[in-house]
């Protein structure tokens, strides 16, 4: 024991200094590091020699010991490394092999290539953002999509803010603040643990009244809690659970008349906000935003990178006096649509002037409508491409299911093709995790000891980057 202690200050005292290991680091390379600060090299370099001590101090024996490197110049690739890392972006692709469409952990939709192209050309110009040009004076950057979202949907009049969270707070604000709102008890919902509609409303200052049960809850539970204090009945879809079996639950067009009856504005919270009904392509039916302004909801929000398959926004539909009172409320400012977001939003809702071309465009939308027999002939061909690069891996294309996620369709199985994966020698969560660290990380999910790879979500150029890196990871472990 104390023979290792000796050998561990041996090796404190061997180890470089942070100065010498600059000095290497510069010498390692020829020209230096161009244009690299050397308060980065010196702070790289420091990290690195913090780590060798860490692992000097806590080295159980002597081999162990002796892997440790001590002198500069062995150091000095470690640096290199250190400062490349902390160069390189944090927020970076990933290839998406889950076959959740909507994933929200992955950032959700992808945007459409002319959705793409206004953001770059908005980011890098300055715009009419506020200015309207013919007039020579200040606008609204509500203008660039309220009339194509009136268009679009029928609407009175349109907002979007920053995101449905938004939409719904700013909705409760403006309108509600320290009256009653009416919500069944089977729609307060929760979506990825950071939007609790009970929160969202106790932060706006309405009350909220719950009524009904979680399984049923009848139009005359609403009317029954109305009060003179009551100003909104909000419906919310439960965009990411069902509620099934003994269920009840008021339709739009029942509480449209309970609302008017009474003088209520009534507040529908679609969530994923659909504007194509998918059922027409073989999906579960979800409530579009039309069919939810038709039924006589007389505010309308959803996501912009739900359904939509836009950027990150919330958009707001209806009664223009009511849409007008929420973009003039101090809390519309705080919540206000960036111009990267309103632009690719602007794009995107374009798109849907022609709806079938929208199904093909629109990424979210073109991975969820995907083909079955498609699905398949992928799934084949990226198998073939998998045995050629890495042979020793069980490989086979496997029929299962894909979520649409991000709290739209929920619980809806749609049919897709996958491949799986299984190493001779080693278990899936290692192959999962060696693909997960793959330095364009690749997430896929396991099942029955197997890496599943679900095509639906994959684009184009990613089943032969899915392939190379099976094989510099199969190829690395052979010989163990
Ligand atoms: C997703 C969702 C939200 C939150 O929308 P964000 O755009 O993520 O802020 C609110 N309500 C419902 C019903 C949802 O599904």
């Amino acid at each position: 024991m104390s023979g290792v202690n000796n050998d561990k200050s041996d090796y404190l005292r061997r180890l470089s200094s942070v100065n010498d290991l600059i000095q290497a680091v510069y010498r390692s390379r020829k020209g230096g590091l161009k244009g690299i600060p050397r308060e980065l090299v010196a702070e790289a370099s420091r990290a690195v020699i913090q780590g060798i001590r860490q692992a000097i101090l806590e080295a159980r024996d002597e081999l162990s010991l002796k892997e440790i490197k001590t002198s500069a110049e062995e150091l000095a690739p470690m640096v290199e490394e250190e400062v490349e890392k902390r160069l390189s972006p944090s927020l970076r692709r990933v290839i998406n092999a889950t076959g959740v469409v909507v994933h929200t952990n992955l950032g959700r939709s992808l945007l459409a290539d002319t959705a793409v192209e206004a953001v770059r050309n908005v980011a890098s110009h300055y715009t009419n953002l506020e200015f309207e040009v013919d007039e020579g004076r200040r606008g609204s950057r509500q203008m660039h999509v309220r009339q194509l979202l009136c268009q679009l949907t029928g609407a009175e009049s349109a907002l979007v803010v920053n995101n449905n969270a938004a939409a719904v707070l700013l909705a409760l604000t403006a309108h509600a603040q320290g009256k009653e709102v009416i919500v069944s008890r089977g729609e307060l919902i929760e979506i990825g643990g950071s939007f609790r509609l009970p929160d969202i409303m106790a932060q706006s200052g309405a009350r909220l009244v719950e009524v009904g049960t979680t399984n049923k809850t009848y139009v005359e539970d609403y009317r029954k809690a109305i009060t003179e204090n009551t100003v909104m009945i909000l419906k919310a879809h439960t965009s990411n659970y069902r509620i099934v079996g003994f269920t009840a639950q008021a339709s739009v067009e029942d509480l449209s008349a309970l609302a008017t009856e009474h003088g209520l504005i009534l507040m529908e919270d679609l969530g994923s906000g659909t504007y194509v009904d998918l059922s027409e392509q073989g999906l579960p039916w979800e409530p579009t935003v039309e069919s939810s302004l038709k039924g006589g909801a007389d505010l309308v929000t959803f996501s912009g990178d739900k359904l939509l398959g836009g950027p990150q926004a919330g958009i707001v539909l209806g009664k223009a006096e009511l849409v007008e009172k929420m973009a003039r409320h101090p809390l519309a400012r705080a919540v206000r649509i960036d111009k990267l977001s309103l632009a690719a939003l602007e794009a995107t809702l374009r798109i849907y002037l022609d709806p079938l071309a929208a199904l093909e465009r629109i990424p979210t939308l073109r991975m969820l409508t995907q083909d079955l027999q498609k699905l398949r002939e992928r799934a084949e061909n990226l198998a073939t491409l998998i045995r050629k690069t890495a042979p020793t891996l069980l490989v086979e294309v496997v029929q299962d299911v894909s979520r649409a996620g991000g709290g739209s369709l929920p619980q809806a199985d749609i049919p897709t093709w996958t491949v799986t994966l299984q190493s001779q020698n080693r278990g899936a969560e290692w192959l999962e995790e060696r693909l997960r660290k793959y330095h364009i990380p690749i997430v896929t999910r396991v099942k029955n000891d197997r890496v599943i790879i679900d095509v639906r979500t994959l684009l184009e150029d990613e089943s032969s980057i899915i392939a190379e890196a099976l094989g510099k990871i199969t190829s690395s472990v052979q010989g163990e």
